[in-house]
């Protein structure tokens, strides 16, 4: 066990899914032409007056409920003042002391360390609070170098604005592996009650990270330092991982750490310095006079609790406790939410989890992966998968034809039951067809069949192996067996 313990709180930023800005009508739609959906609002011109967007709140408490926390009776806006090219006004749109969501927690799943490698162990992460505010716009720097100063800088307004919900957890991380479990986990679920798309390597969930170190048994924090917008989860463990060693190395040669913001360098992977904190803004919160303050009742909380779907952790159970599946089958349904919408949509009509769970992984889903698309870009319906499970049951055709069946459908969209007629694919249930196989496999194999006549059964699979591959996976195994047995008897 090393001396010293690992100290992490993160500070995410996550873009709610709402179509329209915080304070504005504007679009918030991604990847429009510079400086298209702006107002007089978001670009900060004097005299006009901010409105609140009734959605962001909304998605805001959604996340509460969803994260275990306490939906505050009242909370405020308040403005932040600072200047900087990407936020016009000279201020922003934030929340302070009195932010709209506290306390809560997310369980998170970690390797149980010292245990055998499998082994988890499930662990709270408290969260201190999640409060709203708008993003900033978007500086572009043309031949920039560094990550600061860059011969010339552009801005693009139309991020401006946009709603932002900023959650923070306590500082109960103790890994940088444990940071991007927690980022993983939180992205996941903020997809999946629908109020943010959470994909970092996009910008619309950013993560700044504070770390400190601790003798082991001290209860008192380290000298914490920020690393600032990780924008992917493997990049939030490395950039922690690499400054836990600069800690650690600066403990061990008696320097003295200093509080400052750092930003991971993805080329060096190494960590630098932006500003320490003698450079820190002092932003001058005060209450936002032109919003009023959010008092949400507790029939629209209700309301707003009535619409989150079952979460992740407890549909797993479910898929394990209810349907029987084993748990990483279970894990990979749940990972995405239009696939357990697709396996549930299927279990309505067929009550076959296994069966379905099944297809879906094994074909399905290798198919979605190989071709890059999402279960919702194809029209293979949950219809026509079970189609093919009954007609593999039903012994119209064989498992190894389904497949070929199955991809036909994926790639054309045809229905399972023309594909099938048309292709012949149906299995060779006829016994006199089956019976000229059968004679034929006989006679081009003496060896085996001699083997076979004296007593060696088992060499019987290998015939109905031939026979299976002669009629081209349409004959019935069982059937082709009992043909065999009888012609050889
Ligand atoms: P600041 O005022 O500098 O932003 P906060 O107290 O608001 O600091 O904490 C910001 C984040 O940093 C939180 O996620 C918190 O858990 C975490 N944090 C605070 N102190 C430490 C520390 N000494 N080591 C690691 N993380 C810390
Ligand atoms: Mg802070
Ligand atoms: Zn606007």
């Amino acid at each position: 066990m090393s001396k010293y313990e690992t100290v992490i709180g993160l500070e995410i930023h996550a873009q709610l899914a709402t179509e329209s800005k915080m304070f504005c009508s504007c679009s918030t739609k991604f990847g429009a032409e510079p400086n298209t959906n702006v107002c007089e609002i978001c670009t900060g011109q004097p005299g006009v007056l901010p409105k609140i967007n009734k959605k962001a709140i909304e998605l805001a408490i959604k996340t509460g409920l969803a994260l275990n926390c306490k939906i505050e009776p009242m909370s405020v806006f308040a403005r932040k003042n600072y200047f900087y090219p990407d936020l016009p006004k000279a201020y922003q749109i934030s929340q302070y002391e009195l932010p709209i969501i506290t306390g809560g927690h997310l369980e998170i799943e970690i390797p149980n360390e010292g245990e055998n490698s499998n082994s988890r162990l499930r662990k709270k992460i408290n969260i201190t609070r999640i409060h709203l505010e708008e993003d900033a716009g978007k500086l572009v720097h043309k031949g920039a170098e560094r990550i600061m100063g860059s011969e010339e800088s552009l801005v693009d307004y139309n991020r401006g604005g946009t709603p932002l919900m900023e959650i923070v957890t306590e500082p109960d991380i103790r890994s940088p592996l444990e940071a991007k479990i927690f980022m993983e986990d939180l992205a996941h679920l903020l997809q999946y009650i629908g109020v943010c798309d959470a994909k970092m390597e996009e910008g619309s969930l950013r993560c700044d990270a504070n770390i400190s170190i601790r003798p082991v048994g001290q209860k008192e924090l380290g000298t914490k330092t920020e690393l600032k917008n990780m924008n992917s989860f493997r990049f939030v463990q490395m950039g922690l991982e690499a400054e836990v060693a600069r800690h650690t190395e600066m403990k061990a040669s008696g320097e003295k750490i200093i509080q400052e913001t750092r930003y991971f360098d993805t080329k060096t992977h190494d960590t630098k310095s932006m500003r320490s904190k003698e450079e820190a803004h002092d932003y001058r919160y005060f209450p936002e006079p032109d919003l009023v303050t959010i008092e949400p009742d507790h029939k629209w909380i209700e309301e707003i609790r009535a619409t989150l779907t079952e979460l992740p952790e407890k549909k797993r159970e479910r898929y394990i406790n209810e349907y029987g599946l084993p748990n990483p089958i279970a894990e990979v349904l749940i990972a995405t939410k239009s696939i357990s919408d697709y396996f549930e949509e299927c279990l309505k009509i067929e009550n076959k989890p296994k069966e379905i769970a099944n297809w879906m992984l094994v074909n399905v889903m290798a198919y979605l992966k190989n071709k890059n698309l999402d279960i919702k870009d194809i029209v293979f319906s949950p219809r026509e998968l079970i189609e093919l499970i009954k007609l593999i049951e039903k012994g119209t055709i064989s498992g190894t034809a389904a497949k070929e069946v199955l991809i036909k459908a994926l790639e054309t969209g045809k229905n399972i039951k023309d594909i099938v007629s048309e292709s012949g694919a149906t299995q060779i249930s006829d016994e006199g067809a089956l019976q000229q196989i059968v004679k034929e496999v006989i006679k081009n194999n003496p060896k085996q069949v001699l083997q076979f006549k004296s007593g060696k059964d088992p060499v019987i699979m290998y015939l109905v192996g031939q026979v299976m591959k002669e009629s081209k996976g349409r004959a019935k195994p069982d059937l082709v067996q009992a043909l065999l047995r009888k012609e050889l008897s």
